[in-house]
C-alpha cells in the first residue's frame, strides 16, 4: 500500500494545505496529514486543536488521516510505514528549502519526496499571511482559509488581540504604580498640629495649668511621590516643594540641625521679651556667631561646618554680629584672617582668606563689603529667674518665637490674658519683641481649627515697595491666613500682629492694629 505523509505546522490550515491534501489522497493509498508543532513560531492553535479544525474539513476524503507529529518527520513514517513525503511548491525559495529537506531525508531513510505545485489562485497564500490579514479584521477570508476554519481563526485572533491589550494596560498600572511610588527629589507640606504649649513649657519647674490654651501650630513636611504629588493637584491643604526650597540645598542632616538652632533661638528670644515685658530678672550671655551656611567660595568652606559657633576673629571678641561683620566689611579681598570656633563644645581655629560678598552694595559700602562667606546669626544664651525649660520635642524652626513668648508671658505674671480660650499662632519673635513673617500659614490655620482654636495670630509685615514691584500679587502671613480662615475656617478669628505689645493689646482690650492690604 502507498501510504504518504504530508507534514506541516498548519497553523492553520489554509485553501493550498487543503489542495494539496486532496489532491495526495487521489495519488496515494492512504494519506496522513502530520500536524506539527513547530516550535521555532509562536503557535496560534494546539496541535489538538488544530486536529480539530482540520478534521472537520477532510471528513469526506475517506483515505485520509490525522495524526499529531513529534520529532523526525522519517521517524514518524518509519513507525507509520509510509515511503513517500508529500509537500507542496509555491514558489522558487519553497523548491530551493523544500530540495535541501528532500535531500537530507532520503540521506536518512529510504524515503521518496513528492513535490506537487500549487495551484495558482493559491501560490499566494500562506499561514502567515492569513494570520496577519486576518488579525486585521479581512472579512473575505474564505478566499484562503476553509469555511470552517474561519470563524475560529477570527475568534482567536481576537482573543490574542485583548491579551495583547491587557498585557499593555497591565504594564501600564505597574509602571503607573511603580511612578506613583517613586520617591520625588522634594516634600509635600501638610497641616500639622497646633499643640498646647502647656506641655512644653515649665516655669520654675511647674507646667501650667490655666484653662486658656495657647497653641503652637506646625507644618507637616513628608518625602513627597508621584501619588502624593497628584494629590497636592486636588487637595488644597496640601504643597509641592522641592527639596532646595525646603533645606535651602542643605543635607537633611545639617538642615535639621539648624531648624534645631533656631528653634532654640525662638526660645531665648521669647525668654528676653516675654521676662523684659513682666520686668524679671534675666541676663544675657553673646557666645558667639552661629554658622547657618559656608558658601561655596568661602575659604573656609572645608574648615567651618555648619552649626559652628564663631567666638573670635583675630583674636577679637565682639558682642554681637553685627560688629564682626563690622570688622570684616571694609578689609580687602584676600586678606588673611583666623577665626576662633567652637563646635560641640570643642574649641577650634581655622585661618583664611576675606573674599567679597556679592549683591552687599550699599551707600555705606559702594563696593560692596568683605567677609568670609557664611550665613550667620547670633547665639545667646539666656539666664532667668525664675527659670524657664522648654522642650518642643519634634517640632523645630524659628515659627514658634511669638506663641512661646506669650506663653511665657502670662504664666509668668499670673494667667490672666488667656481667659479660657484656645488661641493658636505662629511667627518669629526677634530679642527686641518685632514679629516676623514664616512660611506655611494656610496649613497652620486647618491645624488650628483642628484643635479648635477661635483666636489664631498672624504676623503681619507692611510688604516695601520693592517687594511690590516684583511680586504684585503679594499677600502677606496676615492676608493668607485671613483669607484661609474665611473660607476652610470661619470660626477662627485671624488677628494680625506686628509686634508682641500687639499680642498683649489685643489679649487684654481686643484692640486689633490696623492693616492695608498689599493688593489693591
Ligand atoms: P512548514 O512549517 O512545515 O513549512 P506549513 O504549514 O507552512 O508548514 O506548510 C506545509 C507544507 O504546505 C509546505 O510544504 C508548504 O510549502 C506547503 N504549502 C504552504 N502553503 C501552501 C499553498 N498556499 N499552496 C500549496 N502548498 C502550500
Amino acid at each position: 500500500m502507498s501510504i504518504a505523509v504530508f507534514p506541516g505546522s498548519f497553523d492553520p490550515l489554509t485553501n493550498g494545505h487543503l489542495d494539496i491534501i486532496k489532491r495526495a489522497s487521489g495519488i496515494f493509498e492512504k494519506v496522513i496529514v502530520g500536524v506539527g508543532n513547530n516550535t521555532s513560531k509562536a503557535a496560534l492553535f494546539t496541535p489538538q486543536e488544530k486536529m480539530t479544525l482540520i478534521s472537520t474539513v477532510v471528513k469526506d476524503l475517506p483515505n485520509v488521516e490525522l495524526a499529531i507529529m513529534k520529532g523526525l518527520t522519517v521517524q514518524f513514517m518509519n513507525e507509520v510505514g509510509a515511503k513517500y513525503i508529500v509537500r507542496g511548491l509555491r514558489n522558487g525559495k519553497d523548491f530551493e528549502y523544500e530540495r535541501d529537506i528532500a535531500g537530507m531525508n532520503s540521506a536518512l531513510a529510504d524515503v521518496e519526496t513528492v513535490l506537487l505545485l500549487a495551484k495558482p489562485e493559491n501560490q499566494n497564500i500562506s499561514s502567515s499571511m492569513v494570520k496577519e490579514i486576518g488579525s486585521m479584521g479581512a472579512d473575505n477570508m474564505v478566499k484562503f482559509v476553509p469555511k470552517a476554519i474561519v470563524e475560529a481563526l477570527k475568534e482567536r485572533l481576537n482573543a490574542q488581540k485583548s491579551k495583547i491589550v491587557l498585557a499593555v494596560a497591565s504594564l501600564l498600572v505597574i509602571v503607573g504604580i511603580v511612578v506613583g511610588v517613586w520617591p520625588l527629589n522634594g516634600y509635600i507640606e501638610s497641616p500639622g498640629e497646633a499643640d498646647d504649649l502647656a506641655q512644653f513649657v515649665k516655669i520654675d519647674g511647674k507646667k501650667d495649668t490655666s484653662k486658656g490654651q495657647y497653641r503652637i501650630t506646625s507644618v507637616y513636611l513628608s518625602q513627597a511621590n508621584g501619588f502624593k504629588y497628584l494629590q497636592t493637584k486636588i487637595n488644597p491643604h496640601l504643597s509641592y516643594a522641592t527639596a532646595k526650597e525646603v533645606t535651602g540645598g542643605q543635607s537633611s542632616a545639617t538642615f535639621s540641625k539648624v531648624q534645631d538652632f533656631y528653634m532654640q533661638s525662638a526660645i531665648a528670644n521669647a525668654e528676653q521679651v516675654a521676662f523684659k515685658k513682666a520686668n524679671k530678672p534675666i541676663t544675657t550671655k553673646y557666645r558667639g556667631i552661629y554658622v547657618l551656611s559656608v558658601s561655596s567660595k568661602s575659604y573656609f568652606k572645608k574648615s567651618i561646618k555648619v552649626g559652628d559657633t564663631i567666638t573670635a576673629i583675630d583674636g577679637h571678641h565682639y558682642e554681637n554680629s553685627d560688629s564682626f561683620i563690622k570688622y570684616l566689611a571694609n578689609k580687602s579681598k584676600g586678606t588673611k584672617v583666623t577665626v576662633d570656633y567652637t563646635r560641640y563644645g570643642k574649641k577650634g581655629q581655622a585661618t583664611g582668606d576675606t573674599i567679597k560678598l556679592a549683591g552687599t552694595k550699599t551707600a555705606e559700602y559702594p563696593n560692596g563689603r568683605a567677609g568670609i562667606g557664611i550665613v550667620l546669626t547670633d547665639n545667646v544664651a539666656v539666664t532667668t529667674t525664675p527659670k524657664v525649660s522648654v522642650n518642643a520635642g519634634q517640632i523645630g524652626g524659628p515659627s514658634g518665637g511669638l506663641m512661646f513668648t506669650i506663653k511665657i508671658y502670662d504664666q509668668l505674671t499670673g494667667d490672666l490674658l488667656a481667659k479660657g480660650r484656645n488661641i493658636s499662632g505662629t511667627g518669629t519673635m526677634s530679642a527686641d519683641g518685632y514679629v516676623g513673617e514664616i512660611g506655611g500659614i494656610d496649613k497652620k490655620i486647618m491645624a488650628a481649627k483642628a484643635a479648635g482654636s477661635t483666636v489664631f495670630f498672624a504676623p503681619y509685615v507692611k510688604p516695601s515697595k520693592e517687594l511690590l514691584k516684583y511680586e504684585e500679587q503679594h499677600k502677606t502671613n496676615y492676608m493668607l491666613a485671613r483669607d484661609t480662615a474665611k473660607k476652610y475656617a470661619p470660626k477662627l478669628k485671624v488677628i494680625p500682629v506686628q509686634t508682641f505689645d500687639d499680642v498683649i493689646n489685643y489679649l487684654q482690650t481686643g484692640k486689633v492694629i490696623k492693616t492695608t492690604d498689599s493688593v489693591k
